[in-house]
């Protein structure tokens, strides 16, 4: 009540307590947990977001920023507490031939709209463009070119953030690395990211999409290794799909980019893979079309309703050595039998040597594959839903009995131990971070991290 009260006083009609507000502010994607703020602030500077954190810290008030919204386990939901909405920090620009300024509440698909008219693309892209630019960096941001590039975290020059402790701040590889490092893939536990300053490589005309098929996953997974670690193509993804009754086909997605009239050569990139040659498709498309597949998805989806599901998510980064193992134990399993209706899985190869944003968390050896489960489950009715967060947690400890580790976006509890297992030898330098910047933990609560 006093905090309410206090709050009210202080920030006066800049705090949304309207019901909608609020109602809105305690959903996500993944519409399954529901935790309502005590009003929603939409800061347009750092200012604002330092006046905040100066007076929510001492206070014990939790604070979570909010960009595109897609959480899928309520990190960015608020309890009680404070939710920035961050929607009005969205400019993108200037455009340079090498980098870009961009305000953290911009979604990917701004940045491309803007880079691209300069031939300009950032090195790597998630899949999904309509994510805010703060929650990507804050998770790390996996997509095709990772295997080349690393993670999109990996391609910020500078960052301007608001620390919880209230510190309006600039850093950089060499101007205050520690908090740099400390906020990329740091699950947006010691400061709010303002701005960012990307990266940007030459964006080709054109891609040529190769779809290469595989019933075999022992050999599917070697060329995947093969065609990551020979760096064939500009972007590797790959997905397993249901075949038959009971049985699973894979199918790798490798895209080589070009640009002028000449498409690349067929032959060489294809050389010496097990795929099901006759089974092969080839198409080519603009880049920004390709970058933006994604969106066409979401149309057929918010079109049905179900982008408005509950979307209980996993990802899960499996060490090569024991991938096959885990794949062919989850997609057995009962728990996941509706991934054969309906869903997604994707499986696609990453080298760890690329992920270097010292807080991402990589399982052992070179080469790793993200493993996602993208499932959809009934809307008003929280038993399956329910049911399949349970399959998550019990498919996550089976594949981190097999080296695996989380890719912390999932809709997926974990306890303090997890927290502790999942960063290893990490944890004392981030546990350090959260205390010297974010002293009285009211940053990002939703992750559920306890320090
Ligand atoms: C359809 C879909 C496809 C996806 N595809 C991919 C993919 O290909 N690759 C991939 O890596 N991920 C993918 N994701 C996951 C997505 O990148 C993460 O969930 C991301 O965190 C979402 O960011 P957001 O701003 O949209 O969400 P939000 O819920 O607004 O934010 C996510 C988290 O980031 C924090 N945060 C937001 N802004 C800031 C900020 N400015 N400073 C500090 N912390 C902040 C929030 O507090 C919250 O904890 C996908 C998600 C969806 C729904």
């Amino acid at each position: 009540m006093t905090t309410a009260h206090d709050l009210a006083a202080r920030f006066g009609p800049a705090l949304d307590t309207r019901p909608e507000t609020l109602q809105e502010a305690a959903q996500d994607f993944g519409h399954l947990v529901r935790a309502e703020p005590l009003g929603v602030l939409r800061p347009e500077s750092a200012a604002e977001i330092k006046d905040l954190l100066e007076f929510a810290g001492p206070r014990g008030i939790a604070v979570s920023a909010r960009g595109g919204g897609h959480s899928m386990y309520g990190q960015g939901q608020s309890d009680g507490g404070i939710v920035l909405d961050l929607r009005a920090l969205n400019r993108v620009g200037p455009v340079t031939d090498g980098q870009v300024t961009v305000q953290a509440g911009a979604l990917w698909r701004d940045v491309l709209a803007a880079t691209l008219p300069h031939g300009r693309t950032p090195p790597v892209l998630t899949d999904y463009l309509g994510a805010g630019v703060g929650g990507v960096l804050s998770a790390g941001g996996l997509g095709g070119a990772g295997h080349r590039h690393g993670l999109v975290a990996d391609q910020v020059l500078e960052l301007e953030v608001v620390t919880g402790a209230g510190e309006h701040r600039v850093c950089s590889p060499d101007r205050d690395p520690e908090l740099f490092h400390s906020v990329l893939a740091g699950l947006g536990q010691c400061a709010v990211i303002v701005t960012a300053t990307l990266r940007l490589v030459p964006a080709p005309d054109r891609v040529r999409r190769y779809c290469l098929y595989y019933t075999d996953l022992t050999r599917y997974l070697a060329d995947q290794r093969r065609l990551a670690e020979e760096q064939r193509f500009t972007y590797l993804e790959g997905q397993a799909r249901p075949a038959g009754e009971h049985g699973w086909q894979y199918m790798i997605e490798a895209v080589a980019a070009h640009t002028g009239p000449c498409p690349p050569d067929d032959t060489a990139p294809l050389d010496g893979l097990a795929h099901d040659r006759a089974a092969t498709e080839v198409e080519d498309l603009g880049y920004g079309e390709f970058a933006q597949r994604v969106d066409t998805d979401e149309e057929v989806l918010r079109a049905t309703g179900e982008w408005l599901y509950p979307h209980p998510w996993l990802n899960l980064l499996l060490p090569h050595d024991s991938a096959e193992s885990v794949v062919r134990a989850v997609l057995a399993e009962a728990a996941f039998a509706d991934l054969r209706d309906t869903g997604l899985v994707l499986l696609y190869p990453l080298l760890s040597g690329r992920l270097r944003a010292p807080l991402f968390r990589c399982p052992p050896g070179q080469v790793l594959h993200l493993f996602a489960l993208l499932r959809t489950a009934p809307p008003d009715s929280p038993e399956p839903a329910a049911a399949m967060v349970a399959a998550n947690r019990a498919a996550y400890e089976l594949a981190r009995a097999y080296g695996a580790v989380a890719y912390p976006v999932n809709a997926l509890p974990l306890s303090d131990a997890d927290w502790r297992d999942h960063y290893g030898s990490r944890w004392p330098a981030l546990a350090d971070a959260k205390r010297r910047y974010d002293p009285h933990l009211v940053l990002t609560r939703g992750h559920g991290m306890r320090f």
